[in-house]
């Protein structure tokens, strides 16, 4: 495997063409940005230990029947995926109201809801990702109709599969945000990454916040609060 030019930088990772063009070499950094992009910082030693999860968490995923984009860990920042074309749409599933969902309808942060919801997002930097139904995704273009349900039915999966994985850990999963891709032969798998950026974790016993929140609010605490979500996923994993 060898890595070739970078095809693109983003917020929190590189992307690489290798000698193969069926696959990429995605390297996390250290960089975190909130509030599209507006707060921009460092937290040291994030690059690491998202790559590391986000990993193991879709192969744990793949063994339960999701299929992902995941081929081989390189090293401590970099993985070999298979490349996608990404569906423009970012999956949130809630579990919990929190963050955008609470500020738009009013609801308090905490509310535990009776089933899970999935809502889309456009994945537009210049339109501020705004909110879109399915009709919506349809009119646009992003998806079909057969797309739309499979990534639902993925996402409300991976939402069982990990609720109950983090559980095992002492952690609540609140909320999480994923990506779908297309392979060459259009089959949709799952993408991007699952990491404490993407998902709100909290201490099943107190609450406290073990995510990219920290950074957000100026919680402090970031580094202490990957590390040790980190370290209960490797004890459970
Ligand atoms: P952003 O683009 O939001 O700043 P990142 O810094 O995480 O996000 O950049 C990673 C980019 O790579 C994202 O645009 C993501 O959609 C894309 N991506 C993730 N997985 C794949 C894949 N398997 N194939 C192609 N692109 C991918
Ligand atoms: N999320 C994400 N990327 C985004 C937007 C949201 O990973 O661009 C994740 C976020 O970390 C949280 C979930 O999706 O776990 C729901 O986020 P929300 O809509 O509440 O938005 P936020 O409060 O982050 O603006």
């Amino acid at each position: 495997m060898e890595k070739r030019e970078q095809l693109y930088e983003g917020k929190a990772k590189k992307v690489f063409k290798t000698d193969d063009p069926q696959l990429l070499i995605v390297s996390y950094k250290d960089d975190a940005t909130a509030f599209n992009g507006l707060k921009k910082g460092t937290i040291s030693g994030k690059g690491v230990i998202n790559n590391r999860m986000s990993n193991l968490l879709m192969q744990y995923l793949e063994k339960k029947g999701v299929p992902t984009h995941f081929v081989e860990e390189l090293n401590d920042r970099e993985t070999v995926v298979k490349k996608v074309s990404i569906v423009p749409l970012e999956v949130i599933v809630r579990n919990i109201a929190a963050g955008s969902f609470s500020k738009r309808y009013g609801v308090d942060e905490g509310k535990v809801f009776d089933v899970p919801t999935v809502e889309f997002s456009y994945k537009n930097d210049d339109l501020g990702d705004p909110l879109i139904n399915d009709d919506h995704a349809l009119a646009l273009g992003l998806a079909t109709k057969e797309e739309i349900e499979l990534i639902k039915k993925y996402a409300l999966a991976v939402n069982e599969e990990l609720k109950a994985f983090w559980s095992e850990c002492g952690v609540t999963l609140v909320d999480f945000k994923l990506e779908f891709g297309r392979l060459d032969d259009g089959t949709i798998v799952l993408a991007d990454e699952i990491s404490p950026d993407t998902s709100r974790l909290w201490d099943s016993k107190t609450g406290e916040k073990l995510d990219k929140d920290r950074f957000r609010r100026d919680l402090g605490g970031v580094e202490d609060a990957y590390t040790e979500v980190m370290k209960r996923l490797l004890q459970h994993i």
